[in-house]
């Protein structure tokens, strides 16, 4: 299985991946989870990347291809993963198939999560991340048992910079011009599937199982 997660930031890619990974074994990539490690432990990548994320953009191309092409290159990924967040332009998109045609392969299919516009800036304003373990939670849909605190490992639990509220305006506009694209040009190579992504996390996960049981998926 060599699946994309599409969709607009906060319709739940990533909680989602996770859960996939778990079951089926296959190893989640978020380029957005990498460039966020490369921030905290402060590479030169990081600090490059930091100042498009802060404003809610994109980080150049070049930049998280090399990134995914590493990815890609360990042996983890060799018999499938699941990219979430990558690709997010064309460009990302033509190198990405470039890459895996090197090895004969390519990609099975497209998981594109739709979740109306109000639904998404309720998640992406109500959610909250460890400063520690990165695990994730959401002040009305998943809170943490204590109040800012981890249920996992006990750190302070922050609100990412670009979850608020001036910078959602920002990724979702980014997202309509330079992501959507990538609805049609993964639907021309028929290869897309839609999947509802609204409701809550255990009744979204069912549905991707069965599209994914559709796929072959064991
Ligand atoms: P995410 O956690 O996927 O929402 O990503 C957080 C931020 O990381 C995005 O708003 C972008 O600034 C950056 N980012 C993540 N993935 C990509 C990508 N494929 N291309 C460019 N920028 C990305």
């Amino acid at each position: 299985m060599r699946l994309v997660f599409l969709g607009a930031p906060g319709v739940g890619k990533g909680t989602q991946a996770d859960r996939v990974t778990a079951q089926f074994g296959r190893p989640k990539i978020s380029t957005g989870d990498l460039l966020r490690a490369a921030v905290r432990n402060q590479t030169s990548l990081g600090l490059e990347a930091k100042k498009h994320m802060d404003e809610g953009g994109l980080v150049p191309d070049a930049v998280v291809i090399n990134m995914v092409r590493a990815k890609l290159a360990e042996p983890l990924c060799r018999n499938g993963f699941i990219l979430d967040g990558f690709p997010r332009t064309v460009p990302q998109a033509e190198e990405l198939s470039g890459i895996l045609s090197v090895n004969g392969h390519a990609l099975d299919r497209v998981i594109n999560f739709r979740v109306s516009r109000q639904d998404i800036v309720a998640r992406l304003s109500g959610r909250r991340s460890c400063q520690k373990c990165q695990s994730v939670f959401h002040v009305n849909f998943a809170p943490p048992k204590v109040s800012e605190q981890c249920d996992r490992c006990g750190g302070a639990l922050v609100q990412r910079n670009d979850d608020k509220t001036e910078t959602i305006e920002a990724r979702l506009k980014v997202y309509d011009e330079q992501t959507a694209p990538l609805i049609a040009y993964y639907q021309a190579k028929q290869i897309l599937s839609d999947l509802d992504g609204s409701g809550d996390v255990g009744h979204v996960y069912d549905r991707l199982v069965t599209v994914l049981r559709g796929l072959g998926a064991q």
